[in-house]
């Protein structure tokens, strides 16, 4: 989109964006009023220039490194991608150390060992709200899986402070399902738009899975939290879902490709329908100071932003972006032409945060959060590997059978 001026019938000029829609008045105002003379208004035409919003020209830089910080500045889709390609790979480290720890302990000691990497707590969520709500009842920071537990709390963080900016800045989970949906889109020129009267039911289903987990966790008293948290099971939990995916069944295999198949097709499906993770999140970023804001006076409805928004948010009619559904992509700052008209900013200052700045602060919490983890003492936990040993050797037992939401009883020296 380019702003333009053209000439209307009665020989006025009159501001349009070429998509044929036409600027606000205020803004025609500000450019020098509703209408100028053609021959006299030299000024409009330097004046909507200025509007527009400034590319840097990336590739004349000589030096490679002024190129990098020019793009982290000015690009934040280039450092989201980045952060997102940084915590995937992350990811898949954790899930290689996790593979040759557990290839030790199915072995029987006869693989060589490999440390379990504390990381791998982090896909352990509702561990994590029995610990957070275990924490807040007694003070105490279980050390069955600590680093579950600060990882937690720095994802609520980051949704208080930045929104649901996990989802589509670090959550590998999220980063899957963007690269589906924009697959989809190369492969089928589009994405399907669900309509309002389907969309709308199938998003309270995620809240529906919230309401379940977070209501049976807070009805549970402090000595049935400590049952959980300190049982064979809960010990072996991460163990056991790493076997659940290893030995899939094919009800579940089918399961995950459905939904695969369907997060092509319509954008971030598992994430905005189902995600319990992105439900808090989303109850979350209510309280965010930080929103996206529309400037009504220098926006042109041209609506490049609800284009590029994979949340489906009518962003060029709203003020501030309230809805629980912004992961704060900032898809929709990109988009936008014109200057200093669509900014994540606070209300009460109004004061932009730049791109670069946003994704520092979320790497920031995530990385303070869990270094404090590291600092305290609280990233490793406290089994080791001759307890390991044992357990792997009871795997199969009913001691690790979860079944129907009820621990297995065990006895002390489980
Ligand atoms: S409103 Fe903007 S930041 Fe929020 S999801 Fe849509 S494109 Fe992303
Ligand atoms: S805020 Fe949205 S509708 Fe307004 S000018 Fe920017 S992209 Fe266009």
């Amino acid at each position: 989109m380019d702003l333009d001026v053209l000439r209307n019938r009665n020989g006025w000029r009159e501001a349009v964006s070429t998509e044929g829609r036409h600027i606000p008045s205020s803004t025609r105002d500000s450019l020098g009023g509703p209408g100028t003379r053609t021959s006299t208004s030299p000024r409009v035409d330097t004046r909507m220039r200025a509007l527009r919003r400034r590319r840097v020209d990336v590739q004349s830089m000589l030096s490679p490194y002024r190129r990098l910080v020019s793009r982290i500045e000015n690009d934040p889709q280039f450092l989201r991608s980045t952060v997102q390609a940084g915590f995937a790979l992350l990811c898949v480290w954790i899930g290689v150390e996790f593979h040759l720890f557990v290839k030790w302990g199915m072995s029987h000691g006869v693989e060589p060992f490999f440390s379990r990497p504390p990381g791998v707590e982090g896909f352990l969520p509702i561990s994590a709200l029995m610990s957070l709500t275990y924490w807040f009842q007694t003070g105490v920071i279980n050390e069955i899986h600590p680093s579950g537990l600060f990882i937690f709390v720095a994802i609520l963080a980051i949704g208080i402070l930045l929104k649901k900016a996990f989802c589509s800045w670090l959550c590998p989970v999220g980063t899957l399902s963007e690269a589906l949906w924009m697959f989809g889109q190369k492969l089928f020129g589009r994405n399907i738009n669900v309509p309002r009267w389907l969309d709308y039911p199938l998003r309270s289903l995620k809240y529906l899975l919230l309401l379940f987990f977070v209501s049976s966790i807070i009805m549970m008293d402090v000595s049935a939290l400590r049952e959980f948290i300190y049982s064979p099971y809960n010990k072996m939990a991460d163990v056991k879902m790493y076997l659940f995916f290893a030995n899939i069944s094919s009800v579940a295999l089918w399961i995950i490709l459905i939904l695969a198949a369907l997060s092509v097709v319509i954008k971030n499906f598992w994430c905005r329908y189902l995600c319990p993770y992105g439900a808090l999140l989303g109850s979350l970023s209510w309280l965010s100071p930080l929103k996206i804001t529309r400037q009504q006076s220098t926006c042109t409805k041209c609506e490049l932003c609800t284009k590029a928004c994979p949340s489906a948010i009518k962003v060029h009619r709203a003020k501030r972006v309230w809805s629980d559904e912004c992961v704060s992509c900032l898809r929709c700052v990109a988009a936008c032409p014109v200057d200093k008209t669509l900014e994540m900013s606070t209300r009460s200052s109004g004061k932009p945060v730049p791109g670069w700045v946003f994704g520092g602060l979320v790497v920031g919490v995530f990385v303070g959060l869990t270094g404090l983890a590291m600092l305290t003492g609280h990233w490793r936990n406290s089994i080791s590997r001759e307890e390991y040993a044992r357990r792997f050797k009871q795997i199969d037992s009913p001691l690790y059978h979860h079944a129907r939401g009820q621990t297995p009883p065990y006895g002390p020296d489980d």
